[in-house]
């Protein structure tokens, strides 16, 4: 199980801070968890991420569970060990994988029925299932499996899939309670599309559910980002405040500062890492492409005030030649810098909030963001 523990509020936004106590080490809110797809953080290694300060990662149940395949998983007793990290680990329920990446996804009251992405091979994933598998793999936070929609959806769509994850909802609520090692947490997910009214319902059953934890999905698919914001400022509150609030793949610099001003404790985003390796780089005075001709002769770091590995030791002149060359240590330094720069934030907002200046900061980060 996890405790949670509100440190600290400010009395300007609903950004607060706090402390989520795991099986596996506590966590400092509001916190960024790096992406693992398939265990692994791409480009780093674990002693790299503590080195990045990351607190938790999180894993994909989906590419896990089809390769290397819980054979493999159970042979390490779980994905720590197999991995190679010790700390926190959160797994997504493998649903929003299998309506994105899956090549034939059947979605019944039974479950997903899918086709690998990688074989072909077929496969049905019930609500249980996720549970299953995600406590086989050991993660300390777990979700439920949910039912994704694109965007735009219509509201007969929207409330087909919002009465399908309330439904499995309970079957995981009920498959976790059967499970005797119970060190996970289980947490649930708000649908209910672009439609505040449901957003509402979707929030009111699950938290009739009572989990440990809840999250807000089926954001930033697609939406205009005032709308993606209108969501989540009605969504969070309805939310209890003595649980973690998670808005699950979201997002840039900009985004967490006005989503952790709304209330949410806990990102996830493939974006600093994927970013790096696209050779865009995140720093408190705007982001850069590395790849750009002006950063030839360049003799400064990417951020002269970022405290990484790779701006201590190295030039922006260095990584633009790593890039274009596309040698692999562009993208390891390229990555450790962008997840600094993500941690990094993460941390001055949490202070900002100890500090009740949560307002100043905004203007600030603001104000130096759009310099370059
Ligand atoms: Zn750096």
């Amino acid at each position: 199980m996890i405790d949670f523990n509100i440190e600290a509020k400010s009395s300007e936004t609903r950004a607060r801070a706090g402390n989520l106590i795991t099986a596996h080490g506590s966590i400092e809110t509001p916190v960024f968890m790096p992406v693992g797809t398939a265990g692994t953080v791409k480009a780093v290694t674990p002693e790299e991420l503590h080195k990045c300060r990351a607190q938790i990662i999180l894993s994909n149940t989906y590419h896990l569970y089809l390769r290397p395949g819980m054979e493999v998983i159970r042979q390490f007793s779980g994905l720590h060990s197999f991995m190679n990290w010790d700390g926190p680990i959160l797994t997504d329920s493998g649903g929003f994988q299998i309506f994105s990446l899956a090549k034939i996804s059947k979605t019944t009251q039974q479950g997903f029925d899918f086709q690998s992405h990688i074989d072909g091979s077929r496969h049905l994933i019930t609500p249980e299932d996720a549970v299953e598998i995600q406590t086989t793999l050991g993660a300390d936070i777990i979700m439920c499996l949910d039912s994704c929609i694109p965007y735009p959806a219509d509201e007969k769509t929207a409330i087909d899939a919002l009465k399908l994850t309330t439904r499995w909802a309970g079957r995981c609520k009920t498959k976790w309670g059967q499970l005797s090692d119970q060190k996970n947490a289980l947490f649930g997910i708000v649908q209910g599309g672009m439609f505040k009214h449901l957003r509402a319902q979707s929030a009111e059953e699950l938290i009739n559910l009572n989990f440990p934890g809840y999250a807000l999905g089926g954001l930033s698919v697609g939406e205009p980002k005032e709308l993606m914001f209108e969501m989540a400022d009605h969504c969070l509150p309805l939310l209890p405040d003595e649980k973690p609030k998670y808005v699950m793949g979201v997002g840039t610099p900009e985004d967490l500062v006005e989503l952790v001003s709304l209330g949410a404790d806990m990102f996830d985003c493939v974006m600093p890492t994927r970013n790096a390796r696209n050779g865009q780089l995140f720093t408190a005075h705007g982001n850069i492409n590395i790849n750009n001709a002006g950063f030839k002769y360049d003799t400064d770091p990417v951020d002269p005030g970022c405290g990484c590995y790779t701006c201590l030791k190295y030039s922006r002149a260095y990584l633009h030649h790593l890039y274009r060359c596309r040698e692999l240590l562009a993208y390891r330094l390229n990555t450790i810098h962008n997840l600094y720069y993500y941690l990094q934030l993460m941390r001055a907002m949490r202070k900002a909030i100890f500090a009740d200046k949560f307002n100043d900061f905004k203007k600030s980060f603001y104000r130096k963001r759009s310099m370059n």
